[in-house]
């Protein structure tokens, strides 16, 4: 094919001129069929912006350019198609969004490919769609009714934090999933000590029965994940399914931790996160208020909040975290943790962060100010603690 060039007229030349219009190259407005000075500008601002070859002709490489930039997000159905992938600019201008979303669509380069087609399945299984990874008038409705707030988060964590600031200070009637870690064949960290052998799955999963009963006291329907003397250990994927299923609001794991030195000690609060600085906002603000309440109310050494990718907090639906309440290996905090009204007063910690979730974040307390004791009266009078 001969390059069209500057001083060559016909309905190609209107074609060019239309698409370099809609691409913002060329002032609306201008109709005509001229190859005229301006066009040629913006085909060279084209070619430029394209990484081809700037010669301001419309040859094969540039028509095929212009051709997948003639697409608008939502012209045509968008699919993996096999083996000449769809590509165009509708593709490219997806993909950027599902990126700023926190989805792995690869690189935004304008062609559909199996990477874009699993990102767009995942959005959709989040959305409630059928994951078939084809952007097709549901999907683009959906897309459009996020419109453009939703940036460096998911959809489904937008729907999170829309969920908590719908429901109110009150906790009645929300449903929180405990669950104690290990059980089973599993005892998780062990240490002989004296007469007294003191497991990790036992005392987490005192803890875990304190909890429950604080929760259930101010109006909470708590379930576990498993009882004190389970037969088998159940899988952390097993766990979230369970807890996704029961609906729950809020999903707290309790562990302890253990290190081969001693001298080891301290608190630490786990929510979904990657190393690309992809976060569950929800996740991560419930996070921070359980690892403060606990170091304020506790004086546990506070190791800080972290993100992780853990199946635990990846397959929950719900704002998730995985507290280390201490070491057990760590004399200091097993000596705490042994006793019984420290438990309580973890518990109690725990409890308040679990309330201060469903505060407006503008009315939100200082922490260690509630007391979780009165806690029911509060709930029951509908007013939140100044
Ligand atoms: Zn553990």
């Amino acid at each position: 094919m001969r390059p069209i060039r500057p001083g060559d007229r016909g309905p190609a030349v209107t074609e060019i001129r239309n698409v370099l219009t809609s691409l913002e190259l060329l002032p609306s407005g201008g109709h005509g069929d001229e190859f005229d000075v301006e066009t040629e500008r913006a085909v060279r601002a084209f070619q430029q912006s394209r990484g081809l070859s700037v010669d301001g002709r419309v040859g094969a490489e540039t028509w095929q350019a212009l051709d997948a930039a003639r697409w608008r997000l939502g012209a045509r159905t968008l699919y993996h198609a096999v083996p000449d992938p769809l590509i165009g600019e509708d593709v490219r201008s997806l993909q950027e969004r599902l990126l700023e979303m926190g989805y792995d669509a690869g690189r935004a380069d304008a062609i559909y490919g199996i990477r874009t087609s699993r990102a767009v399945a995942q959005f959709q299984r989040e959305m409630g769609l059928k994951p078939d990874g084809t952007c097709g008038p549901h999907t683009m409705g959906a897309l459009r009714r996020l419109g453009r707030k939703v940036v460096g988060g998911r959809p489904q964590w937008l729907r999170e934090s829309d969920a908590i600031r719908q429901a109110g200070p009150t906790l009645v009637g929300r449903t929180v999933v405990i669950d104690p870690g290990h059980g089973g064949t599993d005892p998780g960290m062990v240490v002989p000590d004296g007469p007294l052998r003191w497991t990790e799955a036992d005392i987490v999963y005192d803890l875990a029965s304190r909890l429950e009963g604080r929760l259930a006291a101010a109006g909470v329907r708590v379930q576990l994940t498993r009882g004190p003397t389970p037969d088998t250990c159940l899988p952390d994927a097993d766990r979230a399914q369970l807890a996704n299923s029961l609906g729950a609001d809020v999903f707290i794991s309790l562990h302890t931790d253990g290190h081969a030195n001693p001298a080891a000690n301290g608190v630490a609060t786990y929510h979904y996160g990657t190393d690309n600085g992809v976060t569950s906002a929800t996740g991560e603000r419930l996070a921070g208020l359980v690892q403060r309440e606990i170091v304020a109310r506790t004086g546990l050494r506070d190791c800080c909040t972290h993100a992780k990718a853990w199946d635990l907090l990846r397959l929950t639906r719900m704002p998730a975290v995985r507290v280390e309440l201490g070491y057990l290996t760590s004399p200091e905090d097993r000596a705490r943790l042994v006793d019984p009204r420290f438990r309580d007063r973890v518990v109690e910690a725990i409890v308040a962060a679990v309330q201060r979730m469903y505060f407006p974040i503008e009315r939100d307390v200082p922490t260690g100010s509630i007391d979780v004791s009165e806690l029911r009266a509060i709930v029951a009078a509908g007013t939140v603690v100044d």
